[in-house]
């Protein structure tokens, strides 16, 4: 899902900060282009944590899958399709994610030299049992933060925000956020007292 957005921030020197906007009651996530070095320094000086580009990231928690954020959506994507059946065709992906056939064709083939899928005749694509554990995975994971995003009130953008976090969030962060899905869904009343408390403040910004 929005391979564009994601290709580009495979390459570019980019970190993600966001910041609380008030009018719209919502963290803006943007995508920053501060070079390496520079992040690093400025992060040690003010908080002593340590910032690196998207790319820093990916590489400091690289080691397991090792998958691009477009491989990342491709197989999120497979695994979707695949449903019951247990396989999808290179032409139904194209056609989910937006894109040519040729780019899709090219992205399987990737992705079966990575051992996540075979591609069979006929254009079918058919995950390992390696693809398909991460492709769980991964769809949990685009599940958790859009259900977490939906329950403190994200309305606008939704899907542009689950699709530019996804790719940037680690396991025991994501970990952090599914408790808090499942917490706040067994506790219906805090959600709705949220929800007011948002309302309030809303109203109180238009008060001035
Ligand atoms: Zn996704």
């Amino acid at each position: 899902m929005g391979t564009l957005f994601s290709q580009s921030l495979i390459s570019q020197p980019l970190i993600m900060r966001s910041y609380f906007n008030e009018t719209q009651g919502r963290h803006l996530f943007f995508w920053a282009s501060v070079p390496f070095e520079k992040a690093g320094n400025a992060g040690m000086k003010e908080s002593g944590e340590k910032f690196y580009t998207a790319r820093g990231y990916a590489v400091l928690s690289a080691g397991e899958d090792e998958l691009t954020s477009s491989m990342e959506d491709y197989l999120e994507m497979i695994y979707r399709l695949s449903g019951r059946e247990g396989y999808t065709r290179v032409k139904d992906v194209a056609e989910s994610l937006h894109v040519q056939p040729p780019s899709a064709t090219k992205m399987v083939q990737k992705l079966r030299e990575k051992g996540q899928v075979q591609a069979e005749k006929y254009g079918i694509i058919k995950l390992t049992p390696e693809g398909r554990r991460i492709g769980a995975y991964l769809l949990n994971r685009h599940n958790t933060l859009r259900d977490f995003l939906e329950l403190i009130g994200v309305k606008e953008h939704l899907h542009e925000d689950v699709e530019g976090i996804e790719h940037n969030v680690s396991k025991p962060t994501l970990q952090c956020l599914l408790d808090f899905v499942s917490f706040l869904r067994s506790k219906p009343h805090l959600v709705e007292e949220f929800r007011r408390y948002r309302a309030q403040r809303a109203e109180a910004e238009i008060r001035g």
